[in-house]
């Protein structure tokens, strides 16, 4: 199993100044609250315990492929308007209880950790973009003390990766949960569900940040909307694949 290589971060730090360095420093590991690793949010330990996904990776999802084919079963199943896909990790063990704490405990410390991953995975896919996009709503939960973590992971994601950070998705209609649905129902549920604004996406090739990727129905269903709204290509990536 690989595990998250520590040599990405000093000459990112060093390139990109105090910002980072700040957000690279934290005092403690944002999981276990043990001294972290240098440059690091989280500790050896806990990057460690990351459960990433085991190659050959999917190409259009960025989970675990089953070998057979080109792509995973479910991606091979669903639209995928999106060129390729890259997920963090699995959702699983740290990760699950990390992207739960985050999104209903509310702790910065994790966003950090999170966007920092999610750039060192970026980085070590070696693949372009132009703006970087987070996904609205679950992600973009209001939190109600006026403070929002998942954005907080976007931004913290685009300053390490240098992509500019953009906010033109609009979730126009309000999307009933999609846990217990079956796929149908699930796109049925999504079908205009965003809505993209902003001439800046056109020819542009965007990464799309969202949590976890499950069907991929969300992602779908928001890739589309990025692309009707003239972006030329979407990146797909995930903080974590169920
Ligand atoms: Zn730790
Ligand atoms: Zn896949």
């Amino acid at each position: 199993m690989t595990t998250f290589s520590r040599a990405y971060f000093p000459a990112l730090a060093a390139s990109l100044g105090e910002a980072v360095a700040d957000i690279l420093d934290p005092p403690l590991c944002a999981a276990c609250g043990m001294e972290p690793a240098e440059k690091h949010s989280l500790c050896g330990k806990c990057l460690d315990s990351i459960p990433l996904p085991s190659p050959p990776l999917c190409p259009l999802c960025g989970g675990e492929n089953d070998g057979l084919f080109d792509a995973c079963l479910e991606c091979l199943k669903m639209d995928r308007p999106w060129s390729k896909g890259v997920a963090v990790a699995r959702m699983d063990g740290l990760m699950a209880s990390l992207i739960r704490r985050l999104k209903y405990g509310g702790e910065t410390a994790i966003a950090r950790a999170l966007g920092s991953l999610a750039a060192e995975k970026w980085l070590e896919a070696g693949i372009d973009a132009d703006l970087a996009v987070p996904m609205p709503a679950h992600w973009t939960r209001k939190i109600l003390r006026g403070f929002n973590q998942a954005d907080l992971t976007a931004t913290v994601f685009s300053r390490l990766s240098n992509i500019p950070l953009r906010r033109p998705l609009k979730r126009i209609k309000p999307t009933p949960k999609q846990a217990g649905l079956d796929r149908a129902a699930r796109l049925r549920n999504l079908e205009n569900a965003f809505t993209a604004r902003g001439s800046a996406l056109s020819g542009k090739t965007v990464v799309l940040l969202d949590d976890v990727m499950t069907t991929g129905a969300t992602m779908s269903a928001a890739a589309n909307a990025l692309l009707e709204a003239g972006a030329e290509k979407v990146v797909a990536l995930s903080l974590a694949r169920a």
